[in-house]
């Protein structure tokens, strides 16, 4: 391809800027004037080829100057819990949840995805993660539903995260929502799907129908992990049984293999029922294998403390304390309307603010550090290294409509830019008003 202008032809891999070519892999392009999240040093830095070169401050003249305009920016958002197969079917014949409860979502979904194909879902599952990408997120892992005979979800989202690969990561988790063994063959399609290029292992052990069957689960998760060098993402604990302590054989099992921090317990509430007595014991377990935990604030309190009078249970794992000891906790979104929970729009700020609030998080200083649970946090769990900005990574950023942190949360700004490899995925003009207010 060649791109023509007025004066010369110019060969592909060249654009004109200020009337002069310029080879777009070798041209240097400077963001500068703007606030870095964690860094106090740098106002600037340097792009070439994708990556971050250079940071500082007056730093050499570039091709290329874009000004931030003393914008804050940080890494972008991540999250790192979405169920793409079952975005958008919340308001299908059958869909429309009652009791507010997990299990009558399952049974819902039971029926709904009997009749979803390949192409339905990649045109939901895109639309979703175009809702997500729009809020800042480069991100996302998924668990895709693989007690389906013909594997639906998964094949749609495989091709996916291929197409979109340079615009947004997905990682994909092999869940067996129905359960392992609650389903007929569970487990042999969790296998599949690893086998056909899912990034980790899933599982489901409080839906298995007895506790001894959910430890079974527990143990073959974390088998089809080593066995095939995959990541551990499971759903463990969603209830407010006090009882419920899968948690404890989950870590207990990859801190003997010495696979923690590969590993992630999603929701894991009925910690936030356990007694201090259990909790203290465990946290220091926790610890030692360097678990990672996610939590969805919203469908969590939604979902959970549904058989509670009053008081009513928040639903949400013990996520302060967690932090507090140095564990790798992260917020996610969980679900976009789907027959679990009827919102969810893919907005990190949204599920920020309500994780402060409903985690007694929101001092000063917890606020000051509140963005890392839907940035560097998730990060870790899913395991990117090339994340951050610093010198040597790719140059991946989010622009928010704030310069400092405090008022970003107070304000719950919106993202206005969202930067991939130092090209724009989007750009958005800040609010104005047609008519001023006159106050
Ligand atoms: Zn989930």
């Amino acid at each position: 391809m060649t791109i023509h202008t007025k004066q010369i032809t110019l060969p592909a891999g060249y654009i004109v800027i200020n009337n002069k070519p310029f080879d777009i892999n070798i041209m240097k392009k400077k963001f500068f004037n703007t606030n870095i999240y964690r860094n106090n040093s740098a106002t600037e830095f340097i792009v070439e080829n994708g990556k971050i070169t250079e940071m500082g401050t007056n730093l050499p003249e570039c091709d290329e100057e874009i000004d931030l305009k003393g914008k804050l920016i940080m890494p972008p958002y991540v999250d790192p819990h979405l169920h793409l197969d079952y975005v958008y079917t919340g308001r299908n014949d059958g869909g429309m949840v009652n009791s507010g409860t997990l299990f009558e979502g399952i049974e819902r979904w039971h029926y709904i995805k009997k009749s979803q194909n390949k192409k339905d879902v990649k045109e939901r599952a895109l639309a979703g993660i175009r809702e997500e990408v729009s809020h800042g997120i480069q991100f996302i892992r998924t668990h895709i539903d693989v007690t389906d005979p013909e594997l639906t979800g998964l094949k749609a989202i495989l091709e996916l995260r291929e197409e979109l690969k340079d615009k947004v990561t997905i990682q994909i988790v092999s869940f067996p929502q129905e359960g392992m063994y609650a389903y007929k063959n569970g487990f042999e399609m969790v296998e599949e799907g690893l086998k056909m290029g899912a990034d980790c292992v899933g599982a489901i052990p409080h839906f298995e129908w007895a506790r001894e069957i959910g430890e079974k689960s527990i143990h073959k998760t974390v088998e089809l992990a080593v066995k095939y060098n995959k990541m551990i993402d499971v759903h463990i604990d969603e209830t407010d049984d006090v009882m419920a302590r899968f948690i404890e054989l989950l870590n207990a099992l990859v801190m003997t293999e010495g696979i923690g921090e590969k590993t992630a317990a999603s929701h894991a509430c009925s910690f936030g029922s356990a007694d201090n007595a259990y909790a203290n014991r465990m946290i220091g377990l926790f610890k030692k294998s360097k678990i990672n935990f996610i939590t969805p604030p919203t469908e969590n309190a939604y979902l959970q403390g549904r058989m509670d009078n009053y008081p009513k249970r928040r639903g949400l794992n013990r996520v302060k304390e967690l932090l507090e000891e140095g564990i790798n906790v992260c917020f996610a979104q969980d679900s976009i309307n789907d027959p679990w929970y009827p919102l969810g729009n893919g907005n990190m700020m949204n599920i920020l603010d309500n994780g402060i609030h409903l985690t007694h998080m929101a001092s000063y200083q917890e606020i000051e550090k509140s963005f890392d649970l839907i940035t560097f946090n998730g990060a870790k769990t899913m395991m990117i290294e090339d994340y951050g900005l610093t010198i040597g990574r790719s140059a991946n950023f989010i622009v928010l409509n704030e310069s400092d942190v405090f008022e970003a949360i107070r304000k719950r700004v919106e993202v206005l830019a969202s930067v991939r490899n130092g090209e724009y995925l989007f750009k958005r003009k800040e609010p104005i008003y047609d008519l001023p207010l006159n106050l």
